[in-house]
């Protein structure tokens, strides 16, 4: 479990600790005060967009980048502290690395990858040999020593970089978008294997990536980080269901985003009971977007909203439901008419975009489902899909654009 308080100070009991920690080249600040544990023996992972800071916070915390400010300890040891004037060199912080290049030596055998971190620490040849066997049949390349690195697929060069980060048992491993030279389907492969291994052998993992679904697959917690600062920070199930904020939801998927206003607070003048607040139950809101569509959603976010308050409404495409006939929704779901823009096929789903009065919609139809463009069409969306964020507490935001 990971724990981060609103100080930066992060908790004690974690295996790794990292406390505000600052890092700048030639006046980029790539980390800008980025705080967080992770508790032993699980996985964390950093999840951002490109240049969010990420390859500088684990290649800190490995050793091989100098950070301006801040604090990192891995176990009992402070590996890193500005104040104190510590900074332990890589090799004596124990820690494991996976690389997306791989970094397979191309003029040594599989065997002599692998076995290279325990040669540099004098094991003795034999147990290196037994750890190596050992090792590559963990990774499923038993048998393979004696090939030459190069003469290896993609995927089976990563085992070599994996087998060759975990043979000397570091106490933690440290994975940089390990998997993203892959094809797609080794990619998938790859992440479940790399899962089983992890809760098999039971190291604590940081694992960066900038792809949701490894993140979300691979981790007991997630780091979303933007800027060089930390936006969210939550178990997976926790995250993709609940984001934080506006950007970390638009970054896990939630692809439609518009900009609104409360319309009504806890009833919506049509019989609805006004609900107790308190105890944090969710407050019924009708948050108006485009002129004259109004969304029932939920307030989740602590004080109640005032009627006329700018907010930001978001769903995901894939929770917005096409051509339902009438009368045959949830009562309360949301539901109005729209154009069939476009329409695209993409095997087992298509992704369609519906005008919808002052909206464009992004939906997720099966991939049988038949409408065309132009076509008339209901758009339902549950209110329990929605998620709102007040638009006081995030002005800036202006969305991630296209993607
Ligand atoms: P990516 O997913 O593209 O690897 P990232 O989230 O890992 O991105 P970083 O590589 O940590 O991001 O970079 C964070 C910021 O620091 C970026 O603006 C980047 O250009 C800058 N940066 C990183 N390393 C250096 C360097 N050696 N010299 C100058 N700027 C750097």
């Amino acid at each position: 479990m990971i724990t981060h308080d609103a100080s930066g100070r992060s908790g004690a009991s974690a295996f790794v600790g990292v406390t505000a920690l600052r890092k700048s080249f030639d006046g980029t600040m790539a980390l800008q005060g980025v705080s967080f544990d992770v508790a032993l023996g699980t996985t964390v992972s950093l999840l951002g967009p490109s240049g969010c800071g990420k390859t500088t916070m684990l290649r800190s915390i490995a050793g091989l980048e100098t950070p301006n400010a801040g604090r990192i300890r891995i176990g009992d040891t402070v590996v890193f502290d500005s104040e104190g004037r510590v900074n332990l060199s890589p090799e004596t912080r124990q820690v494991g690395m996976v690389f997306q290049s791989y970094a397979v030596w191309p003029h040594m055998t599989v065997a002599e990858n692998v076995g290279f971190p325990l040669k540099i620490r004098r094991v003795a040849a034999r147990e290196i040999e037994a750890r190596v066997a050992d090792v590559l049949a963990l990774v499923g390349l038993a048998g393979l020593g004696g090939r030459p690195a190069t003469n290896l697929s993609g995927g089976q060069q990563q085992r070599v970089a994996l087998a060759r980060a975990i043979v000397h048992e570091p106490r933690l491993v440290l994975f940089d978008e390990p998997l993203s030279n892959l094809d797609a389907k080794l990619r998938e492969q790859m992440r479940t294997e790399l899962k089983l291994l992890q809760s098999r052998l039971g190291f604590t993992a940081i694992y960066v990536t900038h792809d949701q679904a490894e993140a979300l697959a691979l981790s007991d917690n997630v780091v979303v980080m933007n800027h060089g600062l930390i936006e969210g920070m939550a178990p997976p199930k926790e995250l993709f269901a609940h984001p934080t904020t506006p950007f970390v939801a638009n970054f896990l998927g939630f692809d439609n985003m518009f900009d609104g206003k409360v319309e009504w607070v806890g009833a919506a003048g049509n019989g609805d009971a006004k609900p107790a607040l308190g105890d944090g139950a969710p407050l019924p809101i009708g948050v108006t977007v485009g002129t004259d569509v109004t969304l029932r959603c939920f307030w989740r976010g602590g004080a109640a909203p005032s009627v006329g308050e700018p907010m930001i409404l978001a769903f995901r495409s894939e929770r917005v439901t096409l051509g339902l006939p009438a009368g045959q929704d949830d009562p309360g779901t949301n539901r109005c008419d729209g154009n069939v823009e476009a329409c695209v096929y993409v095997g087992t789903y298509q992704d369609y975009l519906i005008q919808a009065g002052p909206i464009r919609v992004r939906a997720v139809g099966p991939g049988d489902s038949t409408f065309g463009q132009g076509e008339r069409v209901s758009v339902s969306i549950k209110p329990d899909d929605c998620r709102v964020f007040s638009r006081k507490k995030f002005p800036e935001w202006r969305g991630l654009g296209e993607r």
